[in-house]
């Protein structure tokens, strides 16, 4: 059974205490042009996005985002890294979480403002450790920078944030190795409950990122370990979405759209089965029904499968054997195949 964590709010989204697992991504425009982000978060709503994050490397940037924030219906979080006075006029402006490292922005003071601040608008902070800004007591005391010295350096932020009485704290301890990743989340969740926000940090362009988010964020699932979660990816982040839905379906803990079950084909196959998969997944990916389908190549090994699904197929001799809920329903030409499958899918569910 999954720990709990702490319920956290950013915007109208609770994240842990039991919350599904929400999809975060990062803008790539700059954010002192306000329309270009804004258009950038609209498509990366559109595509599934829960919790969009923009860079704040300057005042000008820090004064954009109530502007931002007022054309955008996603919670917004400030990335900041070092100016106090960036994380206060982020505050001020009304964005709805803000990622800081509080031992990295000076004296205690400095550390009590910003989370004073955070306290009035009842917003929360993540604390976001990465593997290569660790601090160098700490990383020397480790030996580098290992998972225990990333979880050794979030627990001392997060002891500087309760000794200023506040604990609306999400952590993150991001690495570009999967392995270290990994143990380093596995340690944190044992030490603490405070919700935490899964990735794997500097991966690449999609192919990489796949592979490594899906190994490292998804290893972490299956252990029941994080509340929200942001595919790292070089490039467009709508890949970003696409890629964090997929690991969410394939461990279980989010359904999106259809679950397609397709098999690998082998010398059975007597169809084009490939053609026909990657129709399906093309064409239905935007359909939002909780349904499984099965598309099998051969009589041998398919209608188990078939059968399994909500919807499936076999395939014999140019020709596919459809299964609804168990029982066959007809046979089709192979031509025909995808055009029954998708009257099927959008009938489904209606009167
Ligand atoms: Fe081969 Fe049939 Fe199995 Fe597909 S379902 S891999 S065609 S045996």
């Amino acid at each position: 059974m999954a720990k709990q964590t702490k319920a956290v709010r950013v915007g109208n989204l609770q994240v842990g205490g039991g919350a599904p697992i929400s999809i975060q991504s990062m803008t790539t425009t700059d954010t002192r042009d306000v329309a270009a982000t804004v258009a950038q978060i609209e498509s990366l709503a559109g595509r599934g996005c829960e919790i969009v994050r923009v860079a704040v490397p300057d005042e000008a940037a820090a004064r954009a985002l109530e502007q931002i924030k007022s054309q955008i219906s996603l919670p917004l979080v400030a990335d900041i890294h070092f100016d106090y006075r960036l994380a206060l006029l982020a505050i001020a402006s009304g964005v709805d979480k803000v990622r800081i490292n509080p031992g990295n922005i000076g004296s205690f003071e400095r550390v009590k403002k910003v989370v004073d601040a955070l306290k009035d608008r009842g917003i929360p902070l993540r604390i976001g450790v990465n593997s290569g800004s660790i601090d160098k007591r700490i990383r020397d005391r480790f030996g580098g920078p290992t998972p225990l010295a990333m979880v050794e350096s979030a627990l001392s932020h997060i002891a500087l944030v309760e000794r200023c009485g506040y604990d609306q704290i999400v952590v993150s301890l991001k690495s570009s190795s999967v392995r270290d990743t990994v143990a380093a989340y596995r340690a944190m969740a044992a030490r603490v409950d405070y919700p935490l926000h899964l990735g794997v940090t500097e991966v690449g362009t999609v192919f990489n990122a796949s592979i490594k988010s899906a190994v490292g964020i998804g290893a972490l699932l299956l252990d029941d370990i994080g509340d929200t979660l942001r595919v790292s990816v070089t490039g467009d982040p709508l890949n970003e979405i696409d890629i964090a839905k997929g690991i969410l379906r394939a461990t279980e803990r989010r359904q999106f759209g259809l679950n397609v079950v397709a098999c690998p084909t082998c010398g059975r196959c007597n169809v084009d089965l490939a053609r026909l998969v990657e129709r399906v997944e093309r064409e239905l990916a935007t359909v939002d029904k909780p349904l499984t389908l099965a598309v099998m190549g051969c009589a041998v090994n398919g209608p188990g499968e078939a059968r399994e699904a909500d919807i499936g197929m076999a395939g014999g001799v140019d020709e596919m054997l459809l299964f609804v809920k168990g029982k066959v329903v007809k046979k089709v030409p192979i031509e025909q195949a995808f055009d029954q499958l998708k009257q099927l899918v959008d009938g489904w569910g209606e009167v």
